[in-house]
Parts: structure tokens; sequence; C-alpha cells
């Protein structure tokens, strides 16, 4: 079993918060070959190391691209109505508080095959998307020619020359989503809406997660959602608010979501019949205490 040895500092090893710039920051999971830190003051958790070394990372994403496993850009592409559904709920909450008509220029960063762009535009944005799923992004030339870029956010984005910044479940992926937000203060023209939406610590899943993982902690192998290289942050209501307000954001709106239950359940295909019975109870238990897996935050830049 790996276990972690903090005498041998991994490559991307961090405990810094990369958020708010808190040092040494306490670690609440020993965790399979990571620790789970959390800054004290922000309240985000990231995984130490950020991500494992090379090797076992090729190795994950071997295994992920077996012919029985289905991409997770066509897993997107199978739930297509659930999704712009999803999109619709985000256009509304944008359009309240940053309408077209005031607001015109939309990004959204990891965008896959740019739904959400297309729908945006419809809704009267100049909207543009950037992915760095070759994959999608070639759908897309194919399907919504022009709407999408394969990249990220980064300099060469100019300042002030955006309206709204979106991100939906993507901010939890990066290596530095300090860095990331420095460039959304920066490219949102003052009064900028940034509007992202990431898993939530605010959540059943959450807690029972980590609930396990702490009794069981050092026996092996846990799910405790979070795992370097993947989903590498976690925030949350709190953690958003800290994080933004840090910034100089006023933050206009923190709301729980769940992942749609059809979502869901393409996602987890391959897992077999008791883990997505699982992941079914979960989704309905969060519906009824009102404790959704995923936060959606929106603010203003200063
Ligand atoms: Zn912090």
């Amino acid at each position: 079993m790996l276990s972690w040895d903090p005498m041998q500092a991994p490559a991307f090893a961090e405990s810094n918060c990369r958020l708010c710039g808190t040092t040494d920051c306490p670690a609440v999971l020993d965790c399979e070959g990571f620790q789970v830190r959390r800054c004290p003051s922000c309240t985000t958790l990231w995984c130490d190391p950020l991500r494992l070394p090379e090797d076992e990372s090729e190795v994950e994403s071997q295994a992920g691209s077996e012919a029985d496993a289905p991409a997770i850009e066509d897993t997107y592409l199978s739930v297509d109505d659930t999704i712009q559904r999803e999109n619709n709920a985000r256009l509304d909450l944008i359009r309240d508080l940053a309408p077209p008509s005031s607001h015109p220029r939309l990004l959204e960063i990891g965008c896959m095959h740019g739904g959400f762009v297309v729908q945006a535009k419809r809704a009267g944005y100049e909207g543009h998307g950037l992915d760095i799923s070759q994959r999608a992004v070639d759908w897309a030339a194919e399907h919504n020619p022009g709407m999408v870029s394969f990249g990220t956010l980064d300099a060469s984005q100019p300042d002030d020359s955006l309206d709204v910044v979106a991100g939906f479940n993507v901010v939890e992926h990066m290596d530095d989503p300090g860095e990331f937000l420095d460039h959304v203060a920066r490219v949102l023209r003052p009064g900028g809406i940034f509007v992202a939406e990431t898993p939530a610590q605010e959540s059943l899943y959450h807690h029972v997660l980590f609930g396990r993982a702490k009794v069981l902690q050092g026996r092996g192998s846990m799910e405790v959602g979070m795992h370097p290289g993947t989903h590498i942050f976690k925030f949350g209501r709190k953690a958003w608010t800290n994080v933004l307000r840090g910034r100089d954001f006023d933050v206009l709106d923190v709301q729980a979501k769940s992942t749609p239950l059809r979502e869901l359940l393409a996602k987890t295909q391959t897992r077999g019949l008791v883990f997505a019975a699982g992941i079914v109870g979960f989704g309905l238990a969060q519906r009824l205490t009102g404790l959704g897996n995923r936060v959606l935050v929106a603010a203003r830049a200063p």
C-alpha cells in the first residue's frame, strides 16, 4: 500500500493555500498516496500533492481510455438535453445579474462541446468557449464552428475585455485556481460577472465520505471525492465566499445545486448496478436535505 511519507516530498507537493496565500495549512485526511489539506483562513480543501508522479497519471489515463469505458466527452453528449436544462438555469441567473444588453461579451472556460456557449449566443451574448480537450474542440469545430477554441484562460486574453466569465465543473480540476482567479479579475471589465459551479463541501456526499474516511483513516484506499490530478480542490458556499471576497469581488449569489440524476448515472454507467443505486440514493437524499453536491456562485468584479 502507498502511504504518505512527508520525508519524500513528491513533485506537485503543496502545503500552502493557492487561493489566499496562507502557508503550512494542516492536513485533515491521510489518504492512500496523498493528503487532503484545509486552509484555516478561506476553508478551501485540496490534495497534496496536487498531482501524482507522471507514471501513475499515465496508467490512469490509459485505464480511462479502455474500449468499454466511454470517453467523458461522449458521456456529456449522451445527456445533452439534461445539460441544456442546467445551462438554461445558469443563463437565467446570469441574465438576472448581467443582461446581454449591458454585458454582451461572455467567455466560458472548460466549455467541452460548446453547448452552453451556443445557448448563451441564442440568449443574446457574444459567446466564446475554451477547452483543453482536443476531442471536444474537434467536435465543436464540426457542429458549432467558430464557437470553441483550444486553450484556457491565460495572459493572451486582454485586460478588461470581457463582461462575463463562466466556468462550470472546471475550477476544481486546475493546478492553480488562484492564478486562474487572478486572470478572471484582470480580464473582466469593472463590474463584470464571474460565474462558477464546483463540487461543494456543504454536501451530504462530502460529509458522508469525509466522515467515513476519518474513521477508517490509514486502512487502505478510500473514495473521498477528491484525488490528485482530477478533483484537486474542493470549494463550497463558505470557501467561495471567502476566496472571492478576498479578491475584492462582490459575491452576489451562492446556491446549492445537485447534479441531475441522469448525468450522474451516465458518468457512472461502467461502475455497476450497486454503485449506480448508491449514487441515485445519494442524489435523492441530497435533494431531500437541500445538501446538494455542488455549489453555483456568481460574483461581480471590482
Ligand atoms: Zn486559503
